[in-house]
């Protein structure tokens, strides 16, 4: 017999930690509420998958995660990833920025063995909940020896993503998570199936360790529309190091707009175009002239996974030319 896998399930909070008045209550309930044991408790069928071990990070909704958050998760996987004894880390976390998590750990996690993101869309206590499937398929594909080496993933609705690509695209639906390109695979009666890797750098291959990390630079998502008064885009480039402004269609610019952001990347701050699409690419010097404007582009990245990856770029350099080839590179 093949000894089991040595898993920890770490507890963050979210919906998968929440519970309803009624099992009708499938949108409205309390999140983060239930503790991790709790939660596994009522799932016993996943001692069959691995040894388990559990602990309670945090305790919140991850709507209210800041770098702090983010810097104390990947901290604290790190730290147990380097055990001996630990195979691999499931984070049960709310769903609304597991992309986000997933994303950060993809690139600053250095070890090779399975970090799964899992959260779901309905309570444990309501009808057709996808907490205790989601949360079994996660650690089935944590425990699997075929998901090391390939960066944090993210399990939902028996898919398996890249945390590059996934996405939350769905405010209450079970269906809610997707990759623009599809999963990597999927998992199914506790045993996951893989049909391709992630080709763009994570993890190991990457320069950025969590380990040299104390904070990270401030950088802000400006919504563009037609509406939008400069003043407000000059008070947020004034605050901090670099702006995502996340332009209508491949990135358009208003063109009163674009003066402010001109002026913002003459002092210094990072202007880095993005789309409201959601999906697609955002062609450098395409729609706008970035190279003389000192602007970088997103390439296909969605805003909010941009503003992690040009947070982690500039603990390293200021040089365009090489924050531009890390939105090429990951
Ligand atoms: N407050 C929750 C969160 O942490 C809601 C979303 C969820 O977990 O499904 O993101």
């Amino acid at each position: 017999m093949t000894p089991q896998a040595n898993i920890v399930v770490i507890g963050t909070g979210g919906t998968i930690a929440g519970q309803g008045n009624a099992a009708s209550n499938t949108a409205a309930y309390r999140c983060s509420v239930l503790g991790i044991d709790d939660v596994l408790g009522a799932i016993p069928q996943v001692s069959a998958l691995a040894n388990l071990r559990a602990e309670q990070l945090l305790q919140t909704g991850s709507e209210n995660f800041d770098n702090r958050h983010l810097l104390a998760i990947g901290t604290r996987v790190a730290e147990l990833l380097e055990q001996r004894d630990v195979d691999g880390v499931v984070i049960a976390h709310g769903t609304d920025t597991i992309e986000e998590t997933a994303y950060f750990l993809h690139l600053t996690l250095k070890s090779i063995k399975p970090v799964v993101v899992v959260g779901s869309m309905r309570p444990p206590s309501a009808m057709s909940s996808d907490a205790a499937l989601n949360l079994y398929d996660a650690i089935a594909v944590a425990a699997h020896p075929s998901s090391r080496a390939i960066g944090t993933l993210v399990v939902a609705n028996e898919e398996i993503h890249t945390a590059r690509d996934v996405v939350k695209n769905n405010s209450f639906k079970i269906e809610a998570f997707g990759s623009p390109y599809g999963p990597l695979g999927y998992v199914i009666e506790g045993r996951p199936r893989y049909y391709r890797h992630p080709s763009r750098t994570h993890t190991v291959a990457t320069p950025w360790s969590i380990d040299a990390l104390d904070t990270l630079p401030q950088v802000d998502i400006v919504y563009g529309y037609g509406a939008l008064e400069a003043q407000t885009v000059r008070d947020i480039a004034a605050r901090g190091r670099g702006i995502i402004y996340v332009g209508t269609g491949n990135g358009n610019v208003a063109a009163h707009l674009i003066e402010p952001l001109r002026d913002a990347a003459r002092r210094g701050v990072v202007v880095v175009r993005a789309s409201r699409t959601g999906s697609g690419i955002v062609l450098h010097n395409g729609a706008q002239p970035d190279d003389e404007y000192g602007w970088l582009t997103v390439e296909d990245q969605i805003p909010a996974k941009a503003r992690i990856l040009l947070s982690l770029a500039l603990t390293r350099t200021d040089v365009a030319q090489e924050l531009q080839a890390a939105f090429e590179h990951y």
